[in-house]
């Protein structure tokens, strides 16, 4: 299982996540340079959670005001062209915050109609 922050985290990044993280794995953090050139606090539009650091506790999960953060099913694997350009944490976290938001819309969809072939 592991933990990621979903699109309500956008214009709210109140970083109460941040304080209840026990091993500091959800970035960018406020008044921190990255020494390996990902973006700061500043200039992202929301927060991510680091997959392998996260050790799954669940912690930031109930102080999130808008219910951004969400478990997933299982952990996955980027694929290799999509962490050539980007560090691997961090296209590690978009991929799976894109799972994620994907499997949220497939779930909320409605069903679709079957036609046999004639
Ligand atoms: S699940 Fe625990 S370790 Fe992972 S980001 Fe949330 S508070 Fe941090
Ligand atoms: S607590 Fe929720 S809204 Fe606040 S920074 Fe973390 S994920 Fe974003």
């Amino acid at each position: 299982m592991a933990y990621v922050i979903a699109e309500p985290c956008i214009g709210v990044k109140d970083t109460a996540c941040v304080d209840a993280c026990p091993v500091d794995c959800i970035h960018p953090k406020k008044n921190t340079s990255y020494e390996d050139g990902r973006p700061g606090f500043e200039d992202v539009q929301q927060l991510y959670i680091d997959p392998v650091e996260c050790i799954d506790c669940g912690a930031c999960v109930p102080v999130c005001p808008v219910s951004a953060i969400f478990a997933t099913v299982s952990r996955v694997t980027p694929p290799e062209a999509s962490s050539t350009a980007l560090p691997p944490t961090i296209s590690t976290a978009r991929f799976i915050v894109a799972v994620s938001i994907l499997s949220s819309i497939m779930i909320s969809a409605p069903p679709v109609l079957r036609t046999s072939p004639s």
